[in-house]
């Protein structure tokens, strides 16, 4: 980073008893930027969010926001606001009232906290809304009273633990388009918590990878998925063919389908794993004298895409390809497949890999030596 950032996290050490929940975790947050801590649950995310927030304190490490260090300060003393997961509204006031509520706590004059309020009404689109109760609402609008009354404070950071969790499918989607816009509209430093791969790709600039309290990759989300630093990232970001084998002149050697040529450094000899996004798998109709082939499975029609599942014929094993559009092969087909890019990854123990994220697409596919 080139500029001061706002966030300097340096050595954070993190401990509840004998479980540690941060190991030595340092990045910096730029200002202005949308970052996210992603990771599967337990991995520390919640408790890095807390320590910066001060509801927790770090047993080592530095927590800077503008040069200044925050450890040891009151958590109301910090230029920080956090949203919390259950959103924690006042079920006894109107929504301009919760909105309110903490200028007034913070003594803000009178006539300058109703101009504030309204002003955080109009952007996060409560006007019409303002006299009614939380119960009155909908859950996408409960979540945005919950965004306006964090953000009317005006914090220099603005932490959101899950803020979407609450919400349905569909207008999750519609909320993280939205939360996007309004950080860009407010020019608010937004770092936000998530399990979910695909909302930290949809919404964060960058974003910090934890596995099991320790920092394993922090990117763009572009670099995540094309240049995954590990196994586990390449696993949980996206789908992703996980070819294992052993690293090799130019690529991957993966017994019974030989040297898949990648990208990527891991010394000759060491196990390394090639890793093959469904995009970059291209089938084809010459099964018959292709060197790798295999038997459809299933296809899944997405809309826009279809994926396609492949039993590997050298290998028992399945793969996913994703084809644009529909596709006419049908279980039972016999394929030829190629692999195109493939990124080259030391393997690590296997993975936990996520749910299916939809139309039962599987995250992540192994093929283990
Ligand atoms: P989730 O996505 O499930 O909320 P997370 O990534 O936010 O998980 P944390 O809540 O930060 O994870 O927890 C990290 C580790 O610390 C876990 O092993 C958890 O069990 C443990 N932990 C968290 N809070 C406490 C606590 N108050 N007392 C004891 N252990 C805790």
């Amino acid at each position: 980073m080139t500029t001061d950032p706002l966030l300097h996290i340096e050595g954070v050490h993190a401990a509840y008893g004998d479980t540690i929940a941060l190991h030595d975790v340092s990045l910096d947050i730029a200002d202005n930027e949308f970052f996210a801590l992603l990771g599967p649950s337990g991995c520390g995310k919640t408790t890095l969010l807390r320590c910066i927030a001060g509801f927790e304190t770090p047993q080592a490490g530095r927590i800077e926001l503008d040069g200044r260090d925050l450890v040891g300060m009151a958590p109301h003393r910090r230029p920080v606001n956090m949203m919390f997961q259950s959103y924690a509204l006042f079920p006894h006031l109107s929504v301009e009232k919760n909105i309110g509520y903490g200028l007034e706590a913070d003594r803000v004059d009178r006539a300058e906290a109703r101009r504030r309020v309204r002003e955080v009404m109009e952007v996060v689109g409560l006007e019409e809304l303002a006299k009614r109760r939380p119960a009155q609402l909908s859950g996408g609008q409960r979540q945005r009273v919950a965004l306006a009354r964090a953000i009317v404070k005006r914090p220099r950071l603005l932490l959101l633990d899950e803020p979407l969790s609450a919400l349905d499918r569909q207008v999750r989607a519609s909320m993280q388009l939205e939360l996007k816009r309004l950080q860009h509209e407010v020019g608010l430093t937004f770092v936000v918590v998530t399990h979910d791969q695909e909302e930290a790709m949809s919404m964060a600039d960058r974003i910090a990878v934890l596995r099991d309290g320790r920092l394993e990759q922090l990117a763009t989300p572009q670099v995540l998925y094309a240049s995954p630093a590990s196994r586990f990232v390449a696993a949980f970001i996206g789908s992703a063919n996980l070819l294992d084998g052993t690293a090799a002149e130019g690529g991957v050697d993966v017994p019974q389908l030989g040297v898949i040529e990648s990208d990527g450094a891991v010394a000759a000899g060491a196990p390394a794993t090639a890793v093959v996004r469904p995009e970059d798998v291209e089938l084809g109709q010459d099964a018959a004298t292709a060197r790798l082939r295999g038997t459809v499975v299933d296809t899944y029609f997405l809309g826009g895409m279809s994926t396609v599942s492949v039993q590997l014929a050298a290998t028992d094993s399945l793969i996913l390809a994703s084809v644009h559009g529909t596709t006419g092969l049908r279980r039972g087909d016999e394929v030829s497949v190629r692999f195109g890019r493939a990124t080259a990854v030391a393997r690590d123990e296997p993975s936990p890999v996520q749910p299916p994220a939809s139309g039962g697409e599987t995250a992540a596919q192994e093929v283990r030596a």
